[in-house]
């Protein structure tokens, strides 16, 4: 008999869903995770008084009757956790004008096609692709080989119809001016990619996710959704190992049947569920020979999200200044230019980047009087090798002096700093070059194109964002779900 009827490796959020639903069907679920706390991408920590989320600042589908919410309620959380709605969800500053974007789809429309009266109809036409086929895509059934070629484009229109598209297409076919285009391409660098490589689903994923249901962040810390989480796995005698990291997944005839430790101790199970970045997964704790020459030539050639520069600042006094606390900043480049250079391992002098004040919307972040402030933009993992102080310094004394046209004096108010690097990203969380939502979302990496759930390997299942639906916080719990949902139907089929 197998120790555990399931084992999870990795505590990010679609792991821990995953093992609170499995857990709450009685299974016998075992997480390992390599950090001494839960939460992967989804953490934060604390310095000189103030507190920092690492990475996750806002989330869709928090509110009654999102995906968020929804799991929170069956797993009897709707109390411990509370939601902070954003409204408006952000500002974006251009060098000659402000936009303040609605959380709400039709107010959003609505602004844009005030401004945009001519392309009143293209908006609309945007908007209601990427909302079916964001509802197309959720419909697909939970079976974990659902695709029927022949009746695919019958149920599924949009899906067939954009499946192998780029959102930068979807625009062409609906929208002419040129600034409204990149005004609707905004959200594309939340994907990490400018809208001429993003796909339709990716990007519909995106938006709706955030504007199904409110863009919220939690009360408090972001951990702890993850940490509550985790507790109430432990309440349905879920067993999590912290602090343990996972070197090999144990396979006997070509099946998966448990796990080794680096300390080396060894767990047998039914199911192994890798809720960590899918190139370890495969390459390092199964080996390359385990896997199908095809498979193993396939992710070879997929290619990973780009990830990020942070600095998290303490600062004296208030953000009275800011109007809204999620601000994006935008130079008179096109954003392609963006691109261009991080595509050759460069961050372009005057690149876009984030101002956000998480101290206006949880004050608890920060000691009375005192405020939090998190500067950041994309960066490729080879910008430095070392990412030493030198590099850290220079790419947060850019960013101070840019920020400063909105907060200013900022460089005199610092009272504490610390700052995450791609490198920092990829040590906490495992995630291959700190790629920030695993699989870059480009056509043939999204939708019904992803990294399925299902693997080579007999018994070995994924979860989280490197296989479908993507990254976020609401796409990893719809994740943990749909894993959690296909493998309890084989036990319940009496598969093992
Ligand atoms: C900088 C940044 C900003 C982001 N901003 C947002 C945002 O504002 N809103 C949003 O919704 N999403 C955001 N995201 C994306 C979101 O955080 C992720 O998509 C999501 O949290 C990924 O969850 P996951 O469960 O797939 O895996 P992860 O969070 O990557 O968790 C994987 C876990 O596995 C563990 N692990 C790895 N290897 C091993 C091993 N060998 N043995 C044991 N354990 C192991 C890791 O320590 C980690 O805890 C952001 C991500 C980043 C990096």
């Amino acid at each position: 008999m197998p120790d555990r009827d399931v084992i999870i490796i990795g505590a990010g959020v679609a792991g821990l869903t995953c093992g609170c639903l499995l857990a709450q069907k009685g299974l016998k679920v075992l997480i390992v995770e390599k950090n001494q706390k839960v939460g992967g991408c989804c953490s934060s920590f604390q310095r000189e008084g103030f507190s920092f989320d690492l990475s996750v600042q806002s989330l869709g589908e928090c509110q009654e009757g999102g995906r968020i919410w929804n799991l929170l309620k069956k797993l009897d959380l709707l109390n411990d956790i509370r939601f902070i709605s954003l409204e408006p969800a952000r500002e974006y500053h251009f060098s000659d004008q402000r936009l303040v974007q609605s959380s709400q789809l039709e107010t959003h429309i609505e602004n844009l096609s005030r401004l945009f009266s001519d392309e009143r109809k293209g908006i609309a036409q945007v908007y209601e692709v990427l909302r079916k086929s964001f509802d197309e895509f959720s419909r697909i059934p939970l079976s974990l080989n659902w695709f029927d070629p022949s009746s695919f484009s019958s149920q599924y229109p949009l899906l067939s119809k954009y499946k192998d598209k780029t959102y930068g297409e979807l625009l062409g076919e609906f929208i002419s001016n040129p600034f409204l285009k990149t005004i609707l391409s905004i959200r594309c660098s939340y994907g990490l990619l400018p809208p001429e490589e993003i796909s339709v689903v990716g990007m519909a994923g995106i938006e709706m996710s955030y504007f199904s249901h409110g863009v919220s962040c939690v009360e408090g810390r972001v951990e702890e959704l993850p940490l509550k989480m985790g507790e109430a796995f432990e309440k349905m005698k879920g067993k999590i190992f912290l602090g343990q990291e996972v070197e090999k997944i144990l396979t006997e005839k070509k099946r998966a049947i448990g796990i080794k430790l680096k300390g080396g101790q060894e767990v047998t199970g039914n199911v192994i569920i890798s809720n960590i970045d899918a190139h370890a997964t495969f390459s390092a704790l199964l080996g390359e020979d385990q896997i199908p020459s095809g498979f193993r030539s396939k992710l070879k050639g997929m290619r990973p999200s780009i990830s990020y520069f942070i600095l998290y600042l303490g600062i004296d006094g208030g953000l009275e200044e800011l109007s809204v606390p999620n601000n994006e900043v935008f130079p008179d480049d096109p954003l392609s230019k963006e691109y261009e250079a991080l595509y050759e391992n460069r961050i372009p002098d005057r690149a876009p980047f984030y101002l956000l004040a998480p101290s206006n919307i949880n004050p608890s972040h920060a000691p009375e009087g005192k405020g939090t402030l998190c500067l950041s933009m994309k960066a490729p993992y080879h910008f430095s090798r070392d990412w030493d102080q030198k590099v850290i310094d220079q790419l947060s004394q850019d960013l101070i002096f840019r920020a400063s046209a909105l907060v200013p004096g900022l460089n005199k108010r610092i009272l504490t700093k610390a700052e995450a690097t791609p490198k920092t990203i990829e040590k906490w969380t495992g995630n291959l070059q700190g790629a920030a939502y695993g699989w870059a979302q480009i056509p043939g990496q999204s939708g019904i194109h992803r990294l399925q759930r299902t693997t080579p390997i007999p018994n070995l299942f994924l979860t989280g964002h490197w296989t479908s639906p993507g990254g976020g916080i609401a796409a990893v719990v719809a994740s943990g779900e749909l894993t959690a949902e296909a493998i309890w139907s084989k036990f319940e089929r009496g598969d093992f």
